[in-house]
């Protein structure tokens, strides 16, 4: 068997049939980057040598370490949001305890004021609720949401005669 004559210097380290990474490049923000990644990648196997090698090639390709850098901790940040693994309808990401639903609620006549009637599930590890903004915020289960939104409908018809007693008046000037 012929002795192979590696030739693996302190950067070249991809000897498993990888490219190996080339830090000839003129722009010293890139051979130092590359430089780093190398130092990484030594420590590195599996999953996160591949990743280290994606990285240098791409700082290889796009000359330009920086972008490159803010894009991997971009993703990584996106990555670390993941979805809420107790409820399907929890707007929460990441570690949480508190589960909450998005909130639904009534734009006030004046944009510049808070909406109103908000409501939204909830889970703070008693099981899930409705909280309605009834005046103050009140904890309720299906049954009561349901009630509170009779009340609510019955209100609207309210609402309606009182608009048509306005109009007659309105038009009686
Ligand atoms: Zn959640």
């Amino acid at each position: 068997m012929m002795a192979q004559t590696a030739n693996i210097g302190p950067l070249d380290l991809t000897p498993t049939g990888h490219e190996a990474y080339i830090v000839s490049e003129a722009n010293s923000d890139v051979t130092n980057a590359l430089a780093k990644l190398g130092e990484f990648r030594k420590d590195s196997t599996g999953p996160g040598a591949e990743i280290l090698d994606i990285v240098a090639a791409e700082i290889r390709r796009t000359g330009d370490p920086t972008a490159v850098t803010d894009q991997v901790l971009t993703l990584m940040g996106n990555a670390a949001r993941t979805e809420c693994e107790t409820h399907t309808w929890c707007t929460g990401t990441g570690e949480h305890d508190a589960h909450m639903g998005a909130t639904i609620d009534i734009p006030a006549p004046d944009p510049q004021e808070k909406p109103y009637l908000g409501a939204y599930l909830i889970d703070l590890g008693g099981g899930a609720v409705a909280g309605l903004d009834a005046g103050t915020w009140q904890d309720l289960d299906s049954a009561g949401l349901r009630a509170e939104a009779a009340k609510i409908r019955a209100h609207c018809d309210r609402l309606d005669a009182l608009a048509d007693q306005l109009a007659a008046i309105e038009a009686s000037k």
